[in-house]
């Protein structure tokens, strides 16, 4: 559905996307920090005193609270890169720059800090120094605070319990954080429904509603909201009988909620049995597993390693965290390598034109080598204490070449692992995923240089029907069940069974019932979803025998649009 306003008396209603299945109601918390193109803007002489405080009191502020985070943080490095931050902010070098700007030119505050800043990112970067890279972020993230700062748009560090947040866009270590605050909701204007704030929202359960075009300009006129993200609609200071009709809501969901997880097996109908696996990412959705209970875990996304704080988590910090997660989740563990790149952040300063096909996944890994074998070599080590629960996958691949050359780098790491007198499991998996066209039209010479297929339905839908995934323009051309993509997931199915390996799916599709039901259809019999949905699909696959999900698979195959996919799917659940 497209965004659309309609306004009644008190309230404002915005539609936007279903980012996250529930319903919130409550208080408004806006986080707004866009910071606006800093321009260059004259000021008064008798101002330059002023302009020069406020310089003063915000670096103080930051100062202030970087010493606070400092004592917080508990281990080295995370202390290490705030003392460099805090050294950066007291250097008498950019004091000395930004009363220059301010004195000489009589430019404003906001702007002699910006520009001050990108001087000196400019010249790091024509050092073109690796280890100054990561000053090139510290920089740019000091630059932007203080920007905020001196223009008084302060970033509050906590939302009220039981808050909806409003904000431009989310990462996921921000939501995770704000879930912890305990935040009833979330309304982005930016994303969409495969955006990975949408997806880690899904996972704690936070209903989320993304592609909200305007939503941040209703927030500064509203006090509170509610918000349903199943129909992704918000509506701004409702009126009472609308609190009372999404409470009403809610309260059925939640019990709905509560049978779904009381559902027996993990069989159809007629006995035929499948499995639901979890996509996991970080270690406080493990708390909440048990309530869905998965049957491993499917898709275990590692990025966090990489951008939770900024650096690559050491061996050992690595090996803690895989053992994290296979402890919290029984069964059969699939870890990705990471998959750097599109929405997901890069490790590199410079900007791609078109990151989503651009350095991604396997193609930075092959760039990085001593990041990738430092991974390979903890995922290897965890997997020796876990005899047959890891299983590798690999992200982003396109072409065969780069198959060979992670297998490579994988025997690799097991022999050294072997010659440093660790206990390796010799029969570790390697499985790619398919999210690429190219390798699902050549499935089966993939197929033959590696152990199972993942497919991921997030990017395959992406990259076939050409449509940014996140971008709120073109959300409706983001179709996960167009028959294009069903066609695509049914031809890689049938390439594995003929190379007799395993497939599974991995895409949000998955956890949603039109999409499990119709690869289950097609053919494959395990699913990872984030793990709310797991209640609800285990539901629906145990409802009906394998010969309704096949023939529904078939007919969808036969179609040409999603709506008619819809449509079918909608036709069939009645019968
Ligand atoms: C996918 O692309 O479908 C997938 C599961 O991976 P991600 O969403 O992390 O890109
Ligand atoms: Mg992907």
């Amino acid at each position: 559905m497209m965004n659309e306003m309609s306004e009644s008396k008190e309230s404002l209603l915005i539609t936007g996307q279903a980012g996250s299945r529930g319903i919130a109601v409550g208080d408004i918390y806006v986080i707004d920090t866009t910071i606006a193109t800093v321009s260059p803007r004259q000021i008064e002489e008798d101002a330059v005193i002023l302009h020069k405080q406020r310089f003063q009191n915000a670096k103080k502020e930051l100062t202030d609270e970087l010493v606070q985070m400092g004592r917080e943080l508990n281990d080295r490095n995370s202390a290490d890169i705030i003392e460099a931050q805090q050294q950066i902010v007291e250097d008498p070098e950019v004091e000395k720059k930004v009363y220059q700007i301010i004195e000489k030119k009589r430019l404003s505050v906001d702007f002699a800090v910006y520009q001050t800043f990108c001087e000196f990112i400019e010249r790091l970067k024509e050092s073109g120094s690796e280890l100054f890279r990561q000053r090139i972020i510290d920089l740019e993230d000091i630059r932007d605070r203080l920007v905020r700062l001196v223009c008084d748009k302060r970033e509050e560090q906590k939302a009220k319990e039981g808050s909806i947040i409003v904000t431009k866009e989310m990462s996921p270590t921000d939501l995770i954080s704000y879930y912890e605050n305990g935040i009833a909701g979330l309304v982005m204007e930016k994303g969409g429904v495969t955006s990975h704030a949408a997806i880690i929202a899904q996972s704690l359960g936070i209903p989320c509603v993304v592609s909200s075009k305007n939503a941040l300009k209703a927030a500064s006129e509203a006090k509170n909201a509610a918000i349903d993200g199943e129909l992704g609609e918000v509506v701004f200071d409702p009126d009472s009988d609308t609190i009372l009709r999404y409470r009403a809501r809610q309260k059925a969901l939640a019990a709905d909620a509560l049978q779904l997880k009381q559902q027996a097996e993990f069989e159809t109908r007629d006995g035929f049995p499948f499995r639901l696996l979890a996509n996991v990412e970080f270690e406080e959705e493990i708390d909440k597993a048990v309530e869905s209970s998965p049957q491993g875990v499917g898709l275990l996304r590692t990025e966090s390693l990489l951008f939770g704080r900024r650096f690559q988590k050491s061996f050992e910090e690595q090996v803690a965290f895989y053992t994290k997660m296979l402890k919290g989740i029984e069964g059969p563990a699939t870890i990705r390598l990471f998959d750097v790149g599109g929405d997901k952040g890069s490790i590199r300063t410079n900007k791609e034109a078109n990151p989503f096909l651009g350095w991604r996944g396997i193609r930075m890994l092959l760039d990085e080598r001593e990041m990738l074998r430092k991974q390979l070599r903890a995922i290897l080590k965890v997997a020796g204490s876990y005899p047959g629960r890891v299983k590798i996958l690999v992200p982003m691949v396109s072409v065969i070449e780069e198959v060979g050359e992670i297998r490579k780098e994988m025997e690799q790491a097991q022999s050294d692992l072997l010659a440093g007198g660790i206990n390796i499991d010799e029969s570790v998996p390697l499985g790619l995923m398919v999210e690429v066209p190219s390798v699902a039209l050549s499935a089966f010479e993939f197929a033959r240089e590696v152990d199972f297929f993942s497919i991921g339905t997030n990017d395959l839908t992406q990259y076939t029907l050409a449509v940014d995934r996140g971008n709120e323009d073109i959300c409706t051309l983001f179709q996960h069940y167009n028959p294009a993509v069903l066609k695509l997931i049914d031809m890689t199915h049938k390439a594995a069974r003929e190379a007799d390996i395993e497939v599974s799916v991995c895409g949000e599709l998955a956890g949603l019932e039109i999409g499990a039901a119709c690869i289950f259809g097609l053919g494959i019999h395990e699913l990872s979803m984030n793990l709310h949905s797991i209640p609800r699909i285990k539901k629906l696959l145990s409802s009906y025998k394998k010969t309704d999900f096949e023939a529904l698979g078939q007919d969808a195959l036969r179609l040409t649009s999603a709506k008619e996919v819809q449509e079918l799917f909608n036709d069939w659940k009645k019968r």
